[in-house]
């Protein structure tokens, strides 16, 4: 962003701070390129005078609801106008087209009510107070008004309320798209309801968030020509598979096994359920119970959104055996047996487990013991046997626990679009994405690297959507803006896509990646570390554990697993684990995750280019999950790597500031009264002081003065001169 100009002694200006990252403050003396500023908090500071920002002395008090009305357009000043308006409870604030919602951390309820809705209905943007609403009305107007398929862009960190806002989105559109007094399972009632379903099997308590989703998601809803919702698409990316069997404190596993252990008698004795505190899986970490939640109320909610979405009562059932199952597998432990490299059950305790699991996913328990501890290997000449050792069964457990629960997920997700359907002829759409935010943790694999993936082509949809609307604007405005010009990030695509598909070994990867990017600028070698990598992102670097990456990429479900569980006596088990067909070719074995993800990742930026964009980027004010806590530092971090510093950015290299000729002549005027007195058009009059101020570079347009950055700071300096 521009470095200021016209500054005087006196001039207030924003200096940066390490905690608070910026602070006001007055300039009380110049010394060449040094400036000393007497900041608000009563320190004295020195600095360069490129190191300041001029401060906005007329901004309004309660903050302006889009912030490219701000007369300067920098990092503080945008952070100010969040911050005044937060405290406000005005969590929603544009930046042009894109919302910002800043997580309250506390219900709102009026914000949502049913009255709220009706009242952006039909309104046009920007004339209530920001709102998804708003958001979600323009979506469908255009949709309805131009027939074309419509996206909304929820983005944002774990915890920064995405979820919570897709919710909201879809309510509104099932209020705009719904039948109204139509009784009975509606498709808006689905589509709504697939949310706390999909929430218990897929959500969970992480340290960043509560309810934290562990998959990405798009809904396609879809209207019929009249614009009601005649059906639903939801697509699912990525669940995080290793927590089914692997959590730590103060972490909790997938809502649905709390749920389940909180069920009424009848359901937790036919599954020979105990407390959450005597599964492996799940008392690993302390934390089991949610605080505000009652799982046992949870579970009859859920059960009734399963209903509601058309998972009937005996799928429910076999639904629950299988996440039963997977609670009582993770009990059986393995001793070393007698032979080398080889395991038994550990004791009577783990074969109760075993048999308990066998039963509940109907499957014979010596073939159920025997995929856990052996592997066959075919060769040529012969049928081999091998024994696993202890930690090589356990590994088989838990790989066969994700396998199931995987799956199941899927089957879930499948079901319910089935249930709701897909509507033919349906006219067009809106998709609604909600997926993980750009992450960079002390430790990041392979998840983090297909997140990060993800965010990096988001970010290329992003930036160059932005750039557009900038040169519509300018376009319909008829000014020139040819010299406007935006980073493209498809270099670190490329560099992504390359280490996605390696052609190695565990061992030789890491120094694989070294030696074929040496000289790739997104690209570096850390100096002390042999199997790590950074990776220079749109957001930051970022440095990568490169040691499990191949193995986390593998997906293939072991063939005794797979056989034991074809051969189920129960169809629902069988379902999830179809037999494969004969001819089977190793490569549909052994394809990867990253692969199979990428292809996923394909198609949605496929989907989402035939759509017309809107964005919506949350915002978690804080880590400790409170409300009214506005941490500056983290904030700027987050808006940076959401875009909307990059967004500004674009449009600082343009044409920033913008304003109506009239607003333009009551703002300066008093410049140059004789020019105000003269009676003149009002572009004329604009054109007349601009030209006596000697300004350079701006542009008039149709029916706005186009100013570049910093230069209504420049005038407003000559103003406090008059
Ligand atoms: P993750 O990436 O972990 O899934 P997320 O961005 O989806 O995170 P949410 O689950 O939507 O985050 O929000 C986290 C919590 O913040 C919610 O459970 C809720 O308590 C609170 N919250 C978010 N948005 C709102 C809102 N608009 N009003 C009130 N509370 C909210
Ligand atoms: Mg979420």
């Amino acid at each position: 962003m521009a470095a200021p100009v016209n500054i005087i002694v006196g001039s207030h200006v924003w200096v940066e701070d390490p905690v608070l990252a910026w602070i006001d403050g007055e300039v009380t003396r110049i010394n060449g390129q040094e400036l000393h500023v007497h900041t608000t908090k009563g320190k004295k500071i020195v600095t360069n005078v490129s190191k300041v920002f001029p401060k906005d002395t007329e901004a309004s008090p309660g903050g302006v609801d889009d912030m490219t009305r701000l007369s300067y357009l920098h990092e503080p000043g945008v952070l100010q106008n969040l911050a005044t308006r937060y405290e406000l409870n005005e969590i929603y604030t544009y930046t042009g087209n894109i919302l910002i919602a800043i997580n309250p951390f506390q219900r709102l309820p009026h914000l949502y009510d049913t009255h709220m809705m009706e009242q952006y209905k039909g309104a046009a943007f920007g004339e209530l107070s920001p709102h998804v609403f708003a958001v979600a009305d323009v979506a469908y107007r255009a949709m309805m008004n131009e027939g074309k398929n419509n996206s909304i862009l929820v983005s944002g960190e774990s915890g920064a309320g995405k979820t919570e806002t897709t919710k909201m989105l879809m309510r509104y559109l099932a209020h705009l798209g719904g039948r109204s007094g139509v009784e009975g399972r509606t498709v808006e009632q689905q589509v709504l309801e697939s949310n706390p379903v999909l929430e218990a099997f897929g959500n969970a308590k992480t340290v960043r968030n509560n309810n934290s989703s562990r998959f990405g998601k798009f809904v396609e809803i879809q209207f019929d020509k009249s614009g009601r919702i005649s059906g639903a698409a939801i697509r699912t990316y990525l669940l995080e598979r290793s927590r089914v069997c692997q959590i730590s404190d103060p972490e909790r596993n997938y809502h649905c096994f709390y749920l389940l252990c909180a069920a009424p008698p009848e359901d937790r004795e036919k599954f020979k359920l105990e407390s959450p505190q005597s599964y492996h899986y799940l008392n690993q970490s302390k934390s089991f119970v949610l605080e505000g939640v009652s799982d046992a109320h949870e579970y009859l909610a859920t059960r009734r959104a399963m209903e509601i979405v058309g998972i009937g009562e005996e799928e429910q059932e076999a639904i629950f055996r299988v996440v039963a199952a997977i609670l009582h597998l993770g009990n059986v432990e393995f001793a070393k047996g007698k032979e080398i490299d080889s395991s038994v059950l550990k004791d009577e305790k783990s074969r109760f487990h075993l048999n308990v699991t066998a039963e509940l996913l109907m499957c014979d328990p010596k073939s159920l013991e025997d995929a856990l501890i052996r592997r066959v290997m075919v060769t040529p000449e012969e049928v081999i046997t091998r024994t696993l050792d202890p930690e090589a069964a356990i590994g088989s457990r838990d790989a066969l626990a994700k396998t199931i629960y995987s799956r199941l997920f899927d089957w879930i997700v499948e079901k319910i679009n089935s249930s709701i359907g897909q509507d033919p002829n349906s006219k067009s759409l809106i998709g609604v994405l909600d997926i993980y935010g750009f992450e960079s943790f002390k430790h990041n694999s392979f998840e983090q690297f297909c997140i990060n993936f993800t965010n990096e082509k988001l970010q290329q949809h992003f930036n160059q959507h932005v750039f557009k609307m900038e040169q519509e604007e300018y376009t319909k405005e008829a000014i020139n803006w040819s010299y406007i010009e935006f980073v493209d990030n498809q270099d670190v695509l490329d560099l992504i896509e390359k280490v996605m598909f390696p052609k190695s070994t565990h061992e030789t990867f890491a120094q694989k990646l070294y030696q074929t990017f040496p000289k790739n600028k997104r690209f570096i070698k850390p100096k002390l570390s042999r199997t790590s990598f950074t990776i220079s992102h749109y957001a930051g670097e970022v440095t990568y554990l490169a040691d499990q990456f191949l193995d986390k990429n593998k997906d293939y479900v072991v063939a005794e697993h797979q056989d034991l569980l074809t051969a189920s006596k129960c169809p629902f088990v069988v379902g999830l684990f179809p037999p494969l067909p004969v001819d089977s070719s190793k490569s549909s074995k052994f394809s990867s995750i990253g692969s199979r993800f990428k292809l996923q990742l394909q198609s949605l930026m496929e989907t989402l280019s035939t759509t017309e964009p809107h964005y919506i980027r949350c915002v978690k004010p804080n880590s400790v999950l409170k409300p009214a806590i506005f941490e500056n530092i983290n904030i700027i971090q987050q808006l940076r790597c959401g875009g909307v510093l990059e967004a500004i950015r674009i449009s600082c290299a343009g044409y920033p500031t913008r304003r109506t000729f009239d607003e333009f002549l009551l703002r300066f005027g008093v410049l140059y009264p004789d020019v105000l007195d003269g009676n003149y058009d009002e572009k004329v009059a604009c054109q007349m002081l601009l030209d006596k101020m000697g300004l350079k570079g701006y542009q008039i347009g149709k029916t706005k003065v186009f100013l570049r950055a910093g230069q209504m700071a420049e005038l407003d300096a000559r103003r406090a001169e008059v």
